[in-house]
Order: structure tokens, then C-alpha cells, then sequence
């Protein structure tokens, strides 16, 4: 793919993003899997239920600036799962386990709201508004989760685990 303009990278970084939701997808039922605080389990579940949500609402930005999921690989998700897959498979006490499992999930989040805040400013640039407000509400749901995620961690798992 040639990036000749802007809008070219624009549709590039959402089919890159769309691949991001894609892996999480996969990647989220097995992070909660291993979880033990029930807390942790739920709030990974209700992300992924969020996440699928999302990856619809990109879809729409998609067809709204006329393209579609075309394959491109998100290698920086990739790693990002790669090292979560690390974590879930060590063994040691349960709290401990879980401050790693949050941390390994905030750190999906945050490149998702580097991946979503670079889009949603090229939306701008573009003047593609409803992009923009879409690309917007899903930057701010990603940065909703994880200040729940350090929220779980505070109130009670790090504590633990601190022990
Ligand atoms: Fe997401
Ligand atoms: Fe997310």
C-alpha cells in the first residue's frame, strides 16, 4: 500500500486498528480465564464485550471513508499479546499474578489510545467530523478501562500481592 496523502495513512491506521480489535478479541477471553480475582474476570469480560462493540464502530468508520478490512497485520498488538501470553503462563501466588495480568491489559490499552488518538486527529485534518466523534468515543472508552484496571489494582489486588 502507498502512502501518497494523508487519507492514505488514515485508512491504512484503520486497518491496522481494525486488526488490533481483532487479536484482542481472541486474546481477552483467556487473559480473563486466568484471572482469579472475580473483579479482574469481570472487568475483562465486560471489555471484550466493549471491544467487539468496537471493532463494529470502526467497521462503520470504514465503510463511511469507503474501505474495508484488508489484512493488514497489527505487529505492535501482536507483541502486546505475545508478552500477555508470557504472563499467563507463569505460575506464582494468585495476586501477584493477577498485578501482572492488569498490567500486561493496560498496556493494550494504552496503545489503543495512541492507535485511536492519532486516527481520530487525522478524521480532523480530514474533516471527516462523524469519523472523528466516533474515533473520539472509543478513545474515551479505552481510557475509561484503564483507569478501571488501575482502579481494580489499587483498591485491592496490588495490595495483596504486596504481601
Ligand atoms: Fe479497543
Ligand atoms: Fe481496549
Amino acid at each position: 500500500m502507498r502512502l501518497d496523502s494523508l487519507r492514505d495513512l488514515f485508512v491504512h491506521d484503520l486497518q491496522d486498528i481494525h486488526d488490533a480489535e481483532t487479536q484482542l478479541i481472541e486474546a481477552l477471553p483467556k487473559m480473563a480465564q486466568h484471572a482469579s480475582s472475580p473483579q479482574l474476570q469481570q472487568a475483562l469480560h465486560k471489555h471484550l464485550e466493549q471491544t467487539r462493540r468496537q471493532r463494529d464502530r470502526l467497521e462503520q468508520v470504514m465503510s463511511r471513508v469507503g474501505t474495508s478490512p484488508n489484512g493488514v497485520r497489527c505487529k505492535g498488538m501482536e507483541g502486546l499479546i505475545r508478552e500477555g501470553e508470557d504472563v499467563l503462563r507463569q505460575q506464582g501466588d494468585p495476586d501477584v499474578l493477577d498485578a501482572a495480568i492488569i498490567g500486561a491489559a493496560q498496556k493494550v490499552e494504552h496503545y489503543e489510545m495512541a492507535a485511536y488518538g492519532t486516527a481520530r486527529t487525522f478524521a480532523r485534518m480530514l474533516g471527516e467530523r462523524e469519523a472523528a466523534g466516533m474515533l473520539q468515543q472509543t478513545l474515551d472508552e479505552e481510557g475509561n478501562t484503564d483507569k478501571e484496571l488501575t482502579m481494580i489494582a489499587e483498591s485491592h489486588i496490588n495490595r495483596e500481592a504486596r504481601q
